[in-house]
């Protein structure tokens, strides 16, 4: 797909609250982006920054928590006031496999979303794997159980499904299972536990990674790791590049580019 780096502005058309801390912003435009591809989003005199396309399509829309100025800012904005976009960016999951396993940590749904209802739609099985520290912070549980996933929900204080990490309960379903497929995308440190299953069960994996951006399109060198570029060979990443990289779950570079631990 070439590179688009127009940026093109769009109004908001509403903001939903998907939970106490997480929000979709659609917007009145259609992005035509694969699962997992990502979009600049320009909050007019603040900043600009990554977010998957969580709503591809007609219904355009992205997810997002508040981390910064710039999601502060777009969390208050109203329907009618507008936000500029570039993009999609980046490669997305390619969609393999006909027993799927799909594991998802926080806002890490909000990557996974689209390539859960393409696969179902697809013909593949779904079991989504759908980790959170409490109930209330569960993404898309209902968007993924009405594609037609089967969901195994996760939460760090029990407050729904299996108490404890998505990892124990990815382990339990791969190991239980006939999957030829996992897809992910959330903490690191999720991420990194995942890739030691795909090594030990010998199911392939895919992970949306997350480094800090500024051009999106491979030129500053922000999201570097490992000599790739997160914009540019990701934000997906199959199992082979993954087991590659040795600042997977360990470092990553700050806004000026200093190396610091991941937390
Ligand atoms: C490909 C990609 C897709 C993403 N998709 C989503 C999404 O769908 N929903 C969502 O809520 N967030 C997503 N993020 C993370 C999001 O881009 C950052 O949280 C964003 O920088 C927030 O901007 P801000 O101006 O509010 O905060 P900033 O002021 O830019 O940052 C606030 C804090 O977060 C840190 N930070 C900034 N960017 C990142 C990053 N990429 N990874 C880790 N820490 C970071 C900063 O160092 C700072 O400490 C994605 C990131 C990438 C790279």
């Amino acid at each position: 797909m070439p590179i688009d780096n127009g940026i093109r502005a769009f109004a908001i058309t509403e903001q939903i609250d998907e939970t106490p801390t997480i929000r979709t912003v659609h917007l009145d435009g259609s992005m035509h982006a694969q699962p997992g591809q990502f979009v600049m989003v320009w909050v007019p005199g603040k900043d600009e920054f990554p977010m998957s396309v969580s709503y591809p399509g007609e219904l355009f829309g992205i997810t997002y928590k508040v981390a910064g100025e710039g999601t502060r800012h777009l969390s208050v904005m109203k329907p009618g006031e507008k936000i500029g976009v570039r993009g999609p960016y980046g490669k997305g999951y390619s969609i393999e496999g006909e027993s799927i396993l799909a594991v998802a940590g926080g806002t890490g749904m909000a990557a996974l979303a689209p390539m859960v209802d393409l696969a179902v739609a697809s013909g593949a099985s779904v079991d989504v794997v759908l980790g959170a520290r409490t109930q209330s912070e569960l993404l898309f549980r209902t968007r993924c159980e009405r594609s037609g996933a089967a969901v195994h929900i996760t939460t760090d204080d029990g407050s729904d499904g299996s108490k404890g990490l998505a990892t124990d309960k990815a382990r339990e379903l791969l190991e239980a299972g006939d999957h030829d497929m996992m897809y992910t995308c959330g903490p690191e440190r999720m991420i990194v536990g995942l890739l030691e299953l795909s090594g030990t069960t010998g199911v392939p994996m895919q992970a949306s990674l997350e480094r800090y951006m500024k051009c999106g399109i491979g030129i500053c060198d922000s999201c570097a790791i490992d000599g790739k570029h997160v914009c540019v060979d990701g934000p997906v990443f199959s199992h082979e590049v993954l087991s590659k990289l040795s600042d997977l779950g360990r470092t990553r570079l700050n806004p000026s580019g200093g190396r610091i631990p991941i937390e």
